[in-house]
């Protein structure tokens, strides 16, 4: 026993024990939500097997990739099959088959951005995160709650504090600018996850109105704006003025053309946006973002840009738009279903969500058990996204249909 005691005393050197690491990990809420939710279904299923459960919780989609992407993957997996197509590390920020396509896609919407503001790459989850990356500690982050919970960890990892905005019924759970306070960064999910509600122009416009007097920068979150029906809404946030000087867009082609395994997404960092260092240097966050992914990120395969850059094609995007009227017409059914027991629902329209007050006054996750155990439907308790949604409750509409209409059946007669 002397012995090992004098050995470790030797071997190292007092106060240089271990790594010291990044302790801010301490203060992320156990990641509990589907975790949570995954632990109460398989509880629930082992003990009750004859069951069938129909699961209407997670945001995932399920109908199969449209013919002509999956054309062009096979095409992207024969180029490389032959040393006269073959591909190795791609150009930095995306192909610019890509990249093209996705201004064109841009333009058709009356919005104007250049190739050289496209950074492509593995989804709107990991852009959403690695932006921190260009910020100082720093800074006032407005986040609103409820919201997808990315936002809040990252900044959380980074050891920033945040100022929640309140997205409730009284403001239709689209949150406007409190003008008597200052912000630094705010982050902006429209068409939301989880509510379902869409800011209009006139909206957008105070909150950029805001950032320009606040010399604060907006972090548009666009991954659902191929599910907007209404026209006169805004679908990214540069279709309003003067957001090129304070805004950068997220997207990704999970929803749009359920690429959630597939992956691929694409952000757009406006070259006019520029701001001024502590030392008075001009600092551009094209310039800096460009830096950021070329040293960390490697790009998506030469195959999935290839698959992607079919989804901007008049065919291939044709075919997503058949199914995201699919999942837009099983939105109908579980808002239908709801709003006849006198439920009234948030979002579904513009959205694949619904959101709603769970009745009777009830705790998220009471309902959640409570449909669980009587109607074996599996949706998302609220209160996984912020304390707003402690007494509301998601549906999505990616199930299929026959499943839909069942879950619905089921719980228009439970309540
Ligand atoms: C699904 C989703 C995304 C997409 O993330 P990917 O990493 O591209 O799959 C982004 N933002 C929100 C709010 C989402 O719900």
């Amino acid at each position: 026993m002397m012995i090992i005691v004098f050995l470790i005393r030797t071997t190292i050197k007092e106060g240089y024990i271990m790594p010291k690491l990044n302790e801010n990990y301490l203060n992320l809420k156990e990641s509990y939500l589907f975790s949570e939710i995954a632990h109460r279904v398989n509880k629930y299923i082992a003990d009750n097997p004859d069951k069938k459960v129909i699961r209407l919780g997670i945001g995932d989609v399920t109908l199969p990739i449209g013919s002509t992407v999956i054309e062009q993957l096979h095409e992207g997996v024969d180029a490389l099959a032959s040393a006269e197509t073959f591909k190795g590390y791609g150009p930095d920020h995306g192909y610019a088959f890509l990249r093209d396509a996705i201004v064109d896609y841009y333009r058709q919407n009356n919005v104007s951005i250049a190739a050289d503001e496209v950074f492509v790459s593995d989804g709107a989850k990991s852009d959403t995160g690695n932006i921190t990356d260009l910020f100082d500690q720093d800074n006032i982050i407005l986040i609103p709650d409820p919201v997808y919970p990315v936002y809040v960890d990252t900044n959380i990892m980074n050891g920033r504090n945040i100022t929640y905005i309140n997205a409730d019924e009284t403001n239709h759970f689209l949150p406007m600018p409190d003008h008597s306070i200052h912000a630094d960064i705010i982050y902006i999910c429209s068409p939301n996850n989880p509510t379902g509600a869409a800011y209009n122009k006139e909206q957008l416009k105070e909150w950029v109105d805001y950032a320009l007097e606040n010399e604060a920068l907006i972090l548009f979150d666009a991954a659902y704006e191929c599910f907007i029906t209404d026209t006169s809404l805004p679908r990214s946030i540069f279709a309003i003025e003067g957001s090129r000087k304070c805004a950068i867009e997220f997207c990704s082609l999970s929803k749009t053309a359920g690429f959630t395994g597939t992956r691929c997404g694409y952000t757009i960092v406006p070259k006019d946006l520029k701001f001024t260092s502590s030392t008075g240097v001009e600092m551009s966050l094209n310039a800096m973002w460009s830096r950021r992914q070329s040293t960390k990120f490697n790009g998506v395969s030469y195959i999935v840009q290839k698959g992607a850059a079919a989804v901007f094609s008049e065919k291939g995007m044709a075919q997503c738009r058949e199914n995201i009227k699919y999942y837009q017409e099983n939105a109908k059914i579980i808002a239908d279903g709801l709003t006849q027991k006198g439920i009234h629902c948030f979002g579904g329209v513009n959205s694949p969500y619904i959101w709603f007050k769970c009745p009777n006054d009830m705790d998220s996750w009471d309902f959640f058990d409570e449909l669980l155990t009587k109607a074996q439907v599996v949706g998302t308790p609220g209160a996984g996204f912020g304390k707003n949604g402690q007494k509301f409750f998601r549906l999505t509409s990616f199930g299929n249909r026959e499943n839909t209409i069942e879950a619905m059946a089921r719980i228009t007669k439970l309540l």
